[in-house]
């Protein structure tokens, strides 16, 4: 449901070419949870980038959910990530000014819910990461962790089929990484697909399937019965 073919990615400078992604190729099936491992620049957040309608690229082919997304023009891409698609990032990304609230608000009000609509999401959500008490804090009154968790709510209002995620764990200490990747793996079993770039390998080896990333490629794959034996 979400497979790619022979991708390439240039990045040109005037005095670099940079080969973010070779023929890169990779297909996630619907429900999965794929964490994608790698060393710094092999390409990982250039793949998700492009996976989630954030960027184009010159050759190969994309189709998302059914659809060949491979020539869509700037709005079609705009409207369908919009659709389909949660991202949470590193940073978090909140609003500073906005409090939780708000902060999830956004991307329902750009989507033209109407307020009743919203307001029922956004309470949802904001139970969901366990934040409902906090509803009218801004980030700045929230711990990393929590702020993370804002980042997926909002990422989650939308009801987005995919969620991706770079490295959502890295400027979280070990105990609020876990109550992040714990809330991941709930919103996976609630049925969203989830691809999470993390470096951490005790976060990877939870995922359903790991890709290992080199050089703008994969270069293994692996949905082991590690993973099954590590679950049972
Ligand atoms: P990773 O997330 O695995 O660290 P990236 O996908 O960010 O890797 O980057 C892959 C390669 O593409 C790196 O060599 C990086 O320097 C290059 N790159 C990424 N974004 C840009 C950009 N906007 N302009 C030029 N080069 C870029
Ligand atoms: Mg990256």
């Amino acid at each position: 449901m979400l497979s790619m073919k022979n991708v390439s990615k240039i990045y040109r400078t005037e005095s670099i070419e940079t080969h973010a992604l070779r023929e890169f190729s990779f297909s996630v099936n619907e429900g999965d949870f794929i964490s994608v491992t790698g060393p710094s620049g092999s390409g990982k957040t250039t793949f998700l980038n492009i996976a989630g309608l954030l960027e184009e690229f010159s050759n190969g082919v994309y189709e998302l959910d059914g659809q060949n997304v491979t020539n869509l023009s700037d709005a079609q891409r705009s409207r369908l990530r919009n659709e389909k698609i949660g991202f949470i990032f590193q940073s978090f990304n909140l609003i500073p000014e906005l409090d939780v609230f708000d902060n999830v608000d956004v991307p329902l009000r750009y989507r033209g819910f109407k307020a009743a609509e919203r307001r029922k999401r956004i309470d949802r959500v904001i139970e969901m990461i366990g934040l409902g008490s906090r509803a009218h804090h801004v980030p700045s009154q929230l711990s990393g962790g929590q702020q993370q968790r804002v980042a997926i709510a909002r990422a989650l209002a939308g009801e987005p089929r995919f969620l991706l995620a770079d490295e959502p764990t890295g400027n979280l200490d070990s105990q609020m990484a876990e109550s992040v990747m714990q809330l991941l793996e709930e919103i996976n079993r609630a049925g969203t697909t989830i691809i999470m770039v993390t470096h951490e390998k005790n976060l990877a080896k939870r995922a359903r399937r790991n890709i290992f990333m080199h050089d703008g490629r994969v270069s293994s794959n692996e949905s082991g019965l590690h993973l099954a034996a590590a679950t049972a």
